[in-house]
């Protein structure tokens, strides 16, 4: 079982199910939230219990053209969740997992709103223009 949670421990979680492997996302709205790029993986959303979150507050995405609002914890800044509306799955952002996760990089996507002070990787994931994620599908990780 995955766990994780903010810097400050006002904000844990479990996950009681397989995590999605991680997806970069450069996206104006990710990037502003995130400080750079954003790397979350996803979970159903009966997977995802809270065990804290005295700190979790939620704030709506204003240009997310999913309805999408973000989960953040008002005690320390950390930002974790990223919800929308009508989907089986919620986002987590990779970073706030516990120890090793086992998961990959799947794909960029949003690199049409990348900005200009990093260089796109020729890593050989996809790169999308825009959003490839409104499957919403989490995938099984070793
Ligand atoms: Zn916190
Ligand atoms: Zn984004």
């Amino acid at each position: 079982m995955a766990t994780g949670g903010c810097l400050c421990g006002a904000v844990r979680y479990e996950v009681n199910g397989p995590l999605r492997d991680v997806l970069l996302c450069h996206c104006v709205e990710c990037r502003r939230w995130h400080g750079h790029v954003s790397a979350s993986t996803a979970v159903t959303r009966d997977d995802l219990v809270l065990t804290q979150d005295r700190g979790l507050r939620w704030f709506r995405s204003p240009g997310s053209d999913a309805g999408a609002r973000r989960g953040f914890c008002v005690e320390c800044g950390s930002s974790l969740f990223w919800d929308a509306p009508g989907r089986a799955t919620i986002s987590i952002a990779a970073g706030t997992l516990d120890g090793r996760t086992g998961l990959r990089l799947a794909g960029h996507w949003y690199v049409s709103e990348a900005s200009d002070y990093y260089e796109l990787p020729d890593d050989g994931l996809p790169h999308h223009e825009r959003s490839g994620a409104r499957e919403g599908r989490a995938t099984t990780a070793s």
